[in-house]
């Protein structure tokens, strides 16, 4: 599977990963990694020590996630 974004764009990159919201595959200069703990804490900026989990998402994705 190819990099989605960069097909849009007349390249043919290898994807190695895949959007968790969308489900393109993206390449590594493409993809957007994010570590968020699953955990809701109640008070930000509060260290805690559970494992984070890895979300894996496009640009595109990325962006609308942050706007919202
Ligand atoms: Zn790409
Ligand atoms: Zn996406």
């Amino acid at each position: 599977m190819n990099c989605y974004e960069c097909g849009q764009q007349g390249r043919t990159t290898p994807a190695t990963a895949v959007c968790r919201v969308c489900g393109a595959a993206v390449c590594t200069d493409h993809v957007r990694t994010e570590s968020k703990s699953l955990r809701e804490s109640a008070s930000p900026g509060k260290v805690t020590h559970d494992q984070p989990a890895r979300q894996l998402t496009c640009p595109v994705c990325h962006a609308a996630e942050e706007s919202s």
